[in-house]
């Protein structure tokens, strides 16, 4: 296929209007590359040729052998804490933006290759990524988009033919990413660690146009901005929070202005509840452990305050510190209200009473003493909306504090109107039958190792309706076999 094919329609707003904010890339010459999977759906929500994308050609242009008509390719500069350490200069060492697409709902999109070869910013990495982290990252997308969260999206994970070295040898790939953007709270940090305030002015006022529209106009913009942003991150991560993901890595780089889930590296959902979960193995005093990402997103939210500090008006730095500053403190409390009203509906309640908040943690406490699995809990006790208690009585083995909350639950239902299979059917709307559970992750990266992607689609296929049971995915509903063991996951570099 030829620069032309494919479709591509660019309108690189970044590289137009942000010089000085990026490094233009160019992309490694990979010798076999080949499309293992691609996705349909969000290649024609994009305007593209998705039939002749999704071909051997085609593949030419997903891995940047062949730079599609249109592309501005670019690496953008980024800074970022990780793990509290702040680093003044990462960027993408390992990945290009090639350029924005407006797709068929008119919402401005990027695309970026990740995996595609040393850019101004790798260091000393090689800039490539390995099939494993590129395969979790795509499922992970798909499963959390499906789930109705916020986050970036893998158009297509491409094997290049390359071996990449990773504790190893490892089959090299390249994930084509798409997102709403890639502007992190680190994009701001850059800028702001170097006293630069007219740029973090420039890269706030484009932020806002892209993903903030609304506040152009508003008196305070800045500071709007940051109100409105602290709001979409503590409603991603009480998302989170509501379906058992840990993000693993919640650096400052990792967490996107636009809202999205992103960068997914050594992620995974939980089984057993326990607030305590890490499964990320470079995260060894359990920073972003399950129940800590509440805590590690107003840490970050913070970062990104001081950034803004320069700019929000009026009153000067002084006043801006104060406002700023009871913006964040009140987080933990609107963090909770958030959470309460996902956690109500989790349990099937339609109304809203002082008491419930005891009511839900003590269902936690339950949970987590018996070690039942999270996802499961909330199926089944739809079952006991509808009237039968059997299937979450079973989850509990010998354990009676289930019974006596129970008891407890359906006298706060009785107060509302809704009669049992209705409130179950609501219920099983906003409780997933299917997340990406790790073992079945496991299963399909080891797989794919061997070049069968069979699980993987099938795995994709349970997690596109997740809240619909399925005839022949009863497995998928199960949590880990015991021998599953402790589960790790590795950074995704
Ligand atoms: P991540 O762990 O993907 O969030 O990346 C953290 C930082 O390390 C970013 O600046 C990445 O661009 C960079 N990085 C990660 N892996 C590589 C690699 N293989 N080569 C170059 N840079 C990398
Ligand atoms: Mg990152």
């Amino acid at each position: 296929m030829n620069k032309e094919g494919g479709g591509f329609e660019f309108d690189n707003s970044f590289a137009r209007t942000m010089e000085g904010f990026y490094i233009r890339a160019k992309a490694a010459k990979f010798p076999a590359p080949k499309i293992v999977l691609f996705n349909g759906p969000l290649a024609r929500q994009l305007g593209l040729d998705a039939k002749n994308l999704n071909t051997p050609e085609g593949a030419e242009l997903l891995c940047g052998n062949v730079m599609p008509e249109g592309a501005d390719p670019l690496s953008q500069a980024y800074a970022g804490h990780q793990f509290g350490g702040f680093s003044p200069r990462l960027g993408d060492g390992r990945a290009m933006l090639l350029g924005e697409i407006i797709d068929t709902s008119g919402q401005r999109q990027d695309l970026q290759l990740k995996g595609s070869g040393r850019t101004e910013f790798s260091r000393g990495g090689d800039g490539k990524a390995a099939l494993g982290p590129v395969l979790r990252e795509y499922i992970m997308g798909e499963a959390m988009h499906n789930l109705g969260i916020a986050t970036t999206r893998a158009l297509a994970a491409v094997t290049t033919g390359e071996s990449i070295e990773r504790e190893g040898a490892k089959q090299g790939a390249v994930l084509v990413r798409v997102a709403a953007s890639h502007l992190r709270v680190g994009t701001f940090q850059y800028f702001a660690a170097r006293g630069d305030v007219e740029k973090v002015r420039q890269l706030a006022d484009y932020a806002i146009e892209r993903h903030y529209p609304e506040l152009k106009d508003a008196n305070n913009k800045y500071f709007e901005f940051l109100r409105a942003l602290i709001k979409r991150q503590l409603s991603l991560v009480a998302k989170w929070i509501e379906v058992g993901f840990v993000h693993g890595v919640m650096n400052t780089d990792n967490m996107s202005i636009s809202g999205e889930t992103i960068d997914y590296g050594p992620c995974a959902f939980i089984d057993a509840y326990n607030p305590g979960a890490v499964f990320s193995s470079i995260d060894q005093n359990g920073r972003y452990g399950f129940g800590n990402q509440p805590v590690m997103a107003q840490w970050n939210l913070a970062r990104f305050a001081e950034t803004l500090l320069g700019v929000i008006e009026p009153g000067g730095p002084e006043k801006a510190v104060e406002a700023a500053s009871a913006l964040i403190n009140q987080i933990p409390e609107q963090y909770t209200g958030i959470w309460l009203r996902g956690m109500r509906a989790k349990i099937g309640l339609d109304t809203e009473e002082e008491n419930d908040i005891d009511l839900i943690n003590s269902m936690l406490a339950i949970m987590e003493n018996s070690q039942v699995d999270y996802t499961r809990f909330f199926r089944f006790l739809a079952f006991s909306a509808a009237g039968d208690d059997t299937a979450l009585r079973k989850l509990f083995a010998q354990d009676a504090a289930i019974d006596n909350w129970l008891e407890k639950w359906r006298a706060r239902t009785k107060k509302e109107a809704l009669e049992g299979a209705a409130r179950a059917e609501k219920m099983n709307k906003v409780n997933p039958v299917y997340i990406a559970r790790n073992h079945l992750v496991e299963n399909c990266l080891s797989a794919a190792e061997s070049g069968d992607f069979s699980k993987t689609d099938k795995l994709l296929t349970a997690l596109s309706t997740p809240y619909k049971s399925r005839m022949g995915f009863e497995l998928y509903e199960q949590p880990a076999p015991k021998d599953f063991g402790p589960y790790k996951t590795f950074c995704g570099t």
